[in-house]
C-alpha cells in the first residue's frame, strides 16, 4: 500500500464494476415507462386503394427476395403489372419520403415485380379448394371481379366468373390504349389468375340476357356484381346534338378493338377524365391535325384545388400536351355551331369553381368571355353510367348499385364493387372493392362476425414527425425512360419503367415507416444493454427483444429509432 502524499495513489470503487454485477442488479425496477415495439401502418399502405403494403414488399425486395416481395404484393392485388402502370399511385403522394426529398417510386417497383413474375412464370400462391368448398358467382371479369375471385379462392371458396365479352379485363382490355397498358401484360396477369384451380371462367355470358341475379342466387352461395359502368352519359348543349354525334368511349373501344377511328382535320373532345385524354391522344396519333380538349376543370397544379383539377392522370395530361393536344382548361361549351345538322364549331365560355356563401366550390360561367372554336367534330367524353339490364331490382335512383362499407347490397347474398357502384373510378379502387367484398362474402357465408382483412385502416399511419430523419441520407428518385414523342403513335409502350438496379435503389430509399429496419441503433445505443438481438424473428416479427429486467426506461432507443417502431408506454 502506498503512503500518504504518493502521487501514484488511485482509489478504485470495485463494487459495481465487478464483471457480472450490473446484470445482477435488477435496474428494470427503477423504470416508470417501458419501450415497446409497435407496428404502425405506413402512409403508403394507408393510401393504397387496393390495400397493398408497399413497406412490406419494398423490404423483401431490398433484401434480395423478389419472389417473396411479389407474394406479399399479390396477397392484396393479383394484377400488379397492370396497376404498376395505370394506377395514379396515391401511395406516392402520401409517402413520407416526399417530405424528406422525393417520394419512393413505389409504382415502379410494383410494376417491376409484376413484370418479373410474368417473365419468370411465378404462380399465384393459393391452395386448391377443398371438395366441399362453396361456389360463388362473380359477374364481370374486370379488375373488381378478378380481384374478388382471387380473394375468394384465397379464402378457400370456388368461383364461377361470368363475363359478357370474349375476354377478361374490363375497361383495361376494351378502352385503355396498349401504349399505356401492353396487352401481353394485361392478358398475362388475367390468364394466370383464370387458370387457377377453383375458378371456372364463362365468357360471352351476359347478365340480363343469359341469366338473372335470382338464378345466380338460387345456384350459388353468394353473388358479386362487378359489371362496371360502360354506357356513355347522354350529352347535349341545351338539348342540341349534332346528327353525327359519336360519344368518346365507343370511339375509343372501336380503335382499341379494330384499329379504326375517324380522322377529320380538327376535333374538340369534351371532358377532362381518362377517356377524354386517351381519345385525344389516339386522335392525334391517328393523324388529326388539331385536337382540343375542352374541360370545365383546371390543369393539375399547385394553384388548382384537387376537386377542381382534371381527373385524368397528370402524367397523361403532360404527355398529351407533348404530343400536340391542346387543352382548353376552365372552359365550358355554351353553344354548338351547326351547318345544317353538322357541327362546324363550338362557342366556349370561361368557367371556374368559386366558393359560395357556405364555402362550397361551385362552377361559375363568366359572361363576356365567350370565344369561338372552329372544329369538324365534337366528341363528348364526360363519363359513363351503369347499363341497367339485369340490374333493375338493385339500382338506386341515381342509376347505380348502393352498397355498405363491406360491399353488401340491400339484397341478402348479393354484393357489388367497382365502377358499378360509382365509388372510385380507378383500377386500383376496383381491386380494393373486390377484396373487401370477398371478405364480406366469406363472413356472410360463415354467418359469424369473423375478423375482416387486416386493413389496419383504423390505426393512424406514422407521419414524418414520428421518424428520426437524422439517420437517413438524401438520395434522388430514379427516373424512368419515356419513349420520345417522334417514336409514339403505335402500340409501343411509352413509359418504360425501371430495370432491376434502379428499382432496387428505390426499395433502398424506403424509410420503412412504422416497421423495424434492423439498423441496430437500439441494440448498440441502449446504455443498459437491455436490447437483445435474436437470430430468429421474435413474436412481433423483429429481431430485437427488450430485457425488461434491466431496461431503466430512459427512452433513448425510442428517440433513436429511425422509423418510429419503438414507443414508450407508462408502467402500470
Ligand atoms: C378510357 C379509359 C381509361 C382509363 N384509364 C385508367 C387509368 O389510367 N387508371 C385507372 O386506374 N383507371 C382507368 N380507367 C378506369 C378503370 O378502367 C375502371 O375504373 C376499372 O376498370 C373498373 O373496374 P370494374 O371491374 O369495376 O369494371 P370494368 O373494368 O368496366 O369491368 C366490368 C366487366 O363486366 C363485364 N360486363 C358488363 N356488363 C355485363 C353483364 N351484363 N354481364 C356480364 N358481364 C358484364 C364487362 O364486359 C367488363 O369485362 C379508365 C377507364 C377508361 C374508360
Ligand atoms: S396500387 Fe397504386 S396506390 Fe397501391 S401501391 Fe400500387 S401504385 Fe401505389
Ligand atoms: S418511405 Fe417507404 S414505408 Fe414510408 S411511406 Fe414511403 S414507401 Fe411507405
Ligand atoms: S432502432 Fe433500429 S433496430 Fe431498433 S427497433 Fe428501431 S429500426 Fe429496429
Amino acid at each position: 500500500m502506498s503512503g500518504a502524499g504518493d502521487a501514484t495513489v488511485r482509489y478504485t470503487r470495485g463494487g459495481v464494476a465487478r464483471p457480472g454485477t450490473s446484470l445482477a442488479a435488477d435496474t428494470g425496477s427503477w423504470r416508470v415507462q417501458r419501450p415497446v415495439h409497435r407496428h404502425r401502418p405506413a402512409p403508403c399502405h394507408h393510401a393504397c386503394p387496393a390495400g397493398e403494403d408497399p413497406q412490406a414488399y419494398l423490404a423483401h425486395f431490398e433484401q434480395g427476395r423478389p419472389r417473396a416481395a411479389w407474394e406479399v404484393l399479390v396477397a392484396a392485388n393479383p394484377l400488379p403489372a397492370v396497376t404498376g402502370r395505370v394506377c395514379p399511385h396515391p401511395c406516392e403522394s402520401a409517402c413520407n419520403r416526399g417530405r424528406f426529398d422525393e417520394a419512393v417510386a413505389i409504382h415502379h417497383v410494383e410494376r417491376y415485380l409484376g413484370d418479373a413474375a410474368l417473365r419468370e412464370g411465378w404462380v399465384l400462391p393459393v391452395p386448391e379448394p377443398t371438395p366441399g368448398a362453396v361456389r360463388i358467382a362473380v359477374v364481370g371479369a374486370g379488375p373488381a371481379g378478378l380481384s374478388c375471385a382471387w380473394q375468394l379462392l384465397r379464402l378457400g371458396h370456388r368461383v364461377t366468373v361470368f363475363e359478357a365479352e370474349a375476354q377478361a379485363g374490363g375497361a383495361c382490355a376494351s378502352a385503355i390504349p396498349p401504349y399505356r397498358l401492353p396487352r401481353a401484360v394485361l392478358e398475362g396477369e388475367n390468364a394466370r389468375l383464370l387458370a387457377l384451380p377453383g375458378i371456372d371462367f364463362r365468357a360471352r355470358q351476359r347478365l340480363g340476357r343469359d341469366f338473372s341475379i335470382e338464378e345466380l342466387r338460387a345456384a350459388y352461395g353468394a353473388v358479386f356484381v362487378a359489371v362496371g359502368a360502360q354506357r356513355p352519359r347522354v350529352w347535349s348543349v341545351d338539348g342540341v346534338v349534332p346528327a353525327d354525334l359519336h360519344p368518346g368511349l365507343p370511339l375509343l373501344t372501336e380503335w382499341v378493338g379494330v384499329g379504326r377511328i375517324p380522322t377529320p382535320a380538327s376535333v374538340a373532345v369534351i371532358g377532362g377524365g381518362n377517356t377524354a385524354m386517351d381519345l385525344a391522344r389516339v386522335l392525334k396519333g391517328a393523324g388529326v391535325a388539331q385536337v382540343y380538349v375542352i374541360t370545365h376543370n383546371g390543369l393539375p397544379g399547385p394553384d388548382v384545388p384537387a376537386e377542381d383539377a382534371m381527373r385524368a392522370l397528370p402524367r397523361e395530361i403532360v404527355q398529351a400536351q407533348e404530343e400536340g393536344v391542346e387543352i382548353l382548361a376552365h372552359r365550358g361549351v355554351r353553344r354548338l355551331l351547326l351547318r345544317g345538322e353538322r357541327v362546324v364549331g363550338v362557342e366556349m365560355v370561361h368557367m371556374k369553381k368559386l366558393p359560395d356563401a357556405a364555402g362550397r366550390l361551385r362552377r361559375v360561367a363568366f359572361d363576356g368571355t365567350e370565344t369561338v372554336l372552329h372544329v369538324d367534330m365534337v366528341v363528348p367524353a364526360i363519363g359513363e353510367e351503369v347499363d341497367p339490364a339485369g340490374l333493375e331490382a338493385l339500382l338506386n335512383g341515381a342509376g347505380h348499385l348502393e352498397i355498405d362499407a363491406s360491399g353488401a347490397t340491400a339484397s341478402p347474398g348479393v354484393f357489388a364493387g367497382g365502377d358499378v357502384t360509382l365509388h372510385g373510378g380507378t383500377v386500383t379502387e376496383a381491386v380494393g372493392a373486390g377484396r373487401r367484398a370477398a371478405h364480406a362474402i366469406d363472413r356472410w357465408l360463415r354467418a359469424t362476425p369473423v375478423a375482416g382483412p387486416a386493413e389496419r385502416d383504423e390505426v393512424a399511419p406514422v407521419g414524418i414527425e414520428g421518424l428520426n430523419l437524422a439517420y437517413y441520407e438524401h438520395a434522388p428518385r430514379a427516373r424512368e425512360d419515356v419513349l420520345p414523342v417522334a417514336e409514339r403513335g403505335g402500340d409501343a409502350e411509352i413509359d418504360r419503367g425501371l430495370s432491376e438496379e434502379p428499382a432496387g435503389g428505390e426499395a433502398r430509399r424506403c424509410l420503412s415507416c412504422g416497421e423495424c429496419l434492423a439498423c441496430d441503433n437500439c441494440f448498440t445505443l441502449c446504455p443498459d444493454s437491455a436490447v437483445l438481438k435474436t437470430r430468429e424473428a421474435a413474436s412481433d416479427g423483429s429481431h430485437y427483444v427488450f430485457d425488461y429486467q434491466h431496461c431503466k426506461g430512459c427512452g433513448l432507443c425510442a428517440n433513436e429509432c429511425p422509423c418510429g417502431f419503438i414507443g414508450m408506454v407508462a408502467e402500470d
